[in-house]
């Protein structure tokens, strides 16, 4: 049986943040692999002017083309519109046997306001990135109370903070693949 974890997001870009942690959810929750799958629009940052889909998509690849249990799926970007991850996850159940959905910490207390949140968790366990460092949880509704608190490593990185960096000019090793580094310099993204 696969068991497969779902990771989306924006990732603009991906950064060792996501790649730490994700790796570390792979092994405490024994998953076979683990999906990257970028949205086209999410409906949360839908007003930030974020890098193409393109570049985007091309940065993932670049982050996790040598690790054989790491992928990327271009599905959201193909569909284009607002990726809704009810919809994704519809389709990749067509696919595999068992689905985790991977979220941040802060999301699982917005996750009453995402589309059909009784159909994803019906579909998908939930599995929330938290850091030791997290804080308490601000309240506890029926989606917090059954999502899967995962105690991974805490890697404070955030793509917002790496966009602000290369806007100033300032150093970006280490918060992001070499590649993808020099990547976002080769086409000059977020100046
Ligand atoms: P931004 O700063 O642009 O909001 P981000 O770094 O939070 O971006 P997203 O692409 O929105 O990146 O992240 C996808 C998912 O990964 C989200 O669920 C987010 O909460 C989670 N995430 C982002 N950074 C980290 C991190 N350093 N550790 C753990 N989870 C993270």
């Amino acid at each position: 049986m696969s068991k497969v974890g779902i990771f989306g997001g924006t990732f603009d870009p991906i950064h060792h943040g996501h790649l730490i942690t994700a790796q570390s959810v792979r092994e405490i929750r024994n998953l076979d692999r683990i999906i990257f799958i970028p949205s086209f629009i999410s409906p949360h940052k839908a007003d930030v002017n974020s890098a193409s889909p393109e570049h985007r998509m091309n940065m993932l690849k670049l982050a996790v083309e040598e690790i054989e249990f790491f992928e990327v799926s271009d599905y959201e970007i193909k569909k284009e519109g607002i990726s809704y991850t009810i919809d994704t996850l519809k389709e990749f159940k067509k696919k595999y046997d068992e689905l985790q959905f991977i979220i941040g910490y802060d999301n699982i207390f917005k996750f009453h306001t995402w589309k059909n949140p009784d159909e994803i968790m019906k579909i998908t366990k939930i599995l929330v990135l938290k850091r030791k460092s997290s804080l308490p949880p601000p309240h506890e509704d029926k989606y917090v109370k059954s999502a899967l608190f995962v105690e991974t490593r805490g890697i404070e990185i955030s793509a917002t903070d790496i966009r602000e960096k290369v806007k100033q000019g300032m150093p970006i090793h280490y918060l992001v693949p070499e590649k993808v580094k020099e990547y976002i310099y080769s086409f000059n993204l977020y100046k």
